[in-house]
């Protein structure tokens, strides 16, 4: 088995000789231990010595490096996330393109290449991770490097009618092409990238569904993430048991609890989904007192203009709610901005009746698939899920909504908390197979995988 180099935008930081949990590094993280690796990226530091830093822990290297400011505001908070995120998610409107961000985006993936060659060994496996390293390939090999080089987009991948907003978009999905496999989360991510190359830059696809494009061949496939499952119901029956974690009437029964967890994005829905709730509690009112959602979201990113706006925006819309609908012993709305602990995010979809998940535009979402996972089979809770989330194309045992349709989400809240459990169940059961035949091992394993045994039809340029 070839050693496996792992780089992504952020390396998980490490705890105690342990790797942090979340996502992405639990995904990695197996694959790491088992072949040998590096894993390789910017360790959230801003200053003025980027040095390189090696911390080992047993067969792997993590090995991080800090970004000086420029570098930050250019390739991080600049082109990254004020001009890729907005824009691969659909929101052309909150995006701002500035040329010295684009070539800063360029010179960083450039300068993180030059940093790991001379750590590469011939026959390693390159994985790379998100839209913040998409030309790592073509810089690898203008560098010489002739590794086996593959890319995960986590996040979706916009119709043609919306890259192209992208003033270097050219140049910039050209770099795409040199890597040897381009993961996307859905099918339709995979479709729409290929659109791009068919019509905008006259590639082809050939026989074996491989693409040909500015004299490369290079491989797609869809790889959607997905979470442990068995992970997910031990964790939340360690915490369920332990605490109240939802609120009670005051004749002691407990109210009815929708759950919402999201960092603070805009393309998460979260103003969209407050005005649904508010519509919910107007339009079926024997609904109040007898129930309460609460929402965490996380402050991310709180340096991008846009996400303060989002902020303040949502403050707005929570304190009109419970301004508007509380009484002296009810809460419709319990607006929580700061991160939770897995465990106890666990526990709380567990004991939770609705999770409601309404993003605007999101990759895959794996609160949805967390959600889901932490129920109790014997009574499961129903998830209300938009059309538009990655993890709508599985779980479409969901109750899918448009998160752009408020009555639409309010009648679903109404007919989420008045399930019969025998289509609870049968919808649960649904989702599980999906959650399970898709599981955070199958991502990993089918992607490198994949990028091993394709034929590169094509020697690799130097
Ligand atoms: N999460 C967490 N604590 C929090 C909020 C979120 O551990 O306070 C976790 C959540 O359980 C999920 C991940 O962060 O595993 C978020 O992933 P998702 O795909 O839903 O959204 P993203 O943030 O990647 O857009």
């Amino acid at each position: 088995m070839s050693r496996l180099v792992v780089v992504s935008n952020r390396v998980a930081p490490i705890k105690e000789g342990k790797i942090a949990a979340g996502g992405l590094a639990v995904g990695v993280y197996d694959a790491l231990r088992q072949s040998g690796g590096i894993w390789f990226g910017w360790n959230g530091e801003v200053n003025k010595n980027p040095q390189m830093r090696t911390e080992t822990v047993g067969n792997v290297d993590y090995v991080t490096m800090a970004l000086n400011k420029t570098d930050y505001d250019q390739y991080y908070r600049g082109f990254s996330n004020a001009t890729l995120w907005p824009i691969f998610h659909y929101r052309v409107d909150l995006a701002r393109y500035n040329r010295e961000e684009y070539e800063g985006y360029r010179r960083v993936n450039a300068m993180m290449v030059e940093k790991l060659k001379p750590l590469l060994r011939p026959d390693d496996t390159i994985w790379i991770h998100d839209y913040h390293l998409i030309p790592f390939a073509e810089a690898c090999r203008m560098s010489g490097i002739r590794n086996r080089i593959g890319f995960f987009l986590h996040i979706p991948f916009p119709a043609p009618g919306i890259i192209t907003v992208i003033p270097p978009h050219n140049e910039l999905l050209k770099t795409l092409c040199y890597y040897d496999l381009v993961g996307f989360q859905t099918e339709c991510d995979r479709l729409a990238f290929q659109d791009y190359i068919t019509r905008e830059v006259r590639g082809v696809i050939e026989r074996d569904g491989s693409l040909t494009a500015y004299g490369r061949n290079f491989h797609t496939g869809v790889y959607p993430i997905g979470v442990v499952p068995d992970n997910v119901r031990q964790l939340a029956n360690s915490y369920r048991e332990r605490r109240h974690l939802v609120g009670y009437n005051s004749d002691g029964r407990r109210r009815k609890t929708i759950v919402s967890v999201d960092r603070l994005d805009y393309s998460k829905g979260l103003v969209e989904r407050f005005r649904a709730y508010a519509a919910f509690l107007e339009n079926f009112p024997e609904h109040r007192r007898k129930v309460e959602f609460i929402q965490i979201a996380p402050t991310s990113r709180s340096d991008v203009k846009t996400y303060q706006t989002i902020r303040r925006q949502l403050e707005s819309e929570a304190g009109h709610i419970n301004g508007r609908l509380s009484d002296l012993d009810w809460t419709p709305l319990h607006y929580l901005n700061k991160s939770h602990d897995r465990r106890v995010l666990m526990g709380l979809f567990s004991r939770a009746e609705v999770g409601f998940v309404t993003p605007l535009r999101d990759g895959m979402n794996l609160v949805a698939k967390e959600y889901v996972a932490a129920q109790n089979p014997d009574d499961p809770g129903v998830l209300i899920l938009s059309r538009f989330a990655g993890a709508a194309q599985e779980l479409s045992s969901a109750l899918i909504v448009n998160p752009y349709d408020c009555i639409g989400m309010a009648e679903a809240l109404d007919r989420a908390l008045r399930m019969p459990l025998a289509e609870r169940k049968d919808r649960y059961e649904h989702m599980m197979q999906a959650i399970r035949a898709a599981d955070l091992d199958t991502w990993r394993d089918d992607f490198l995988r994949d990028l091993q045994s394709f034929t590169i039809h094509q020697a690799v340029e130097a």
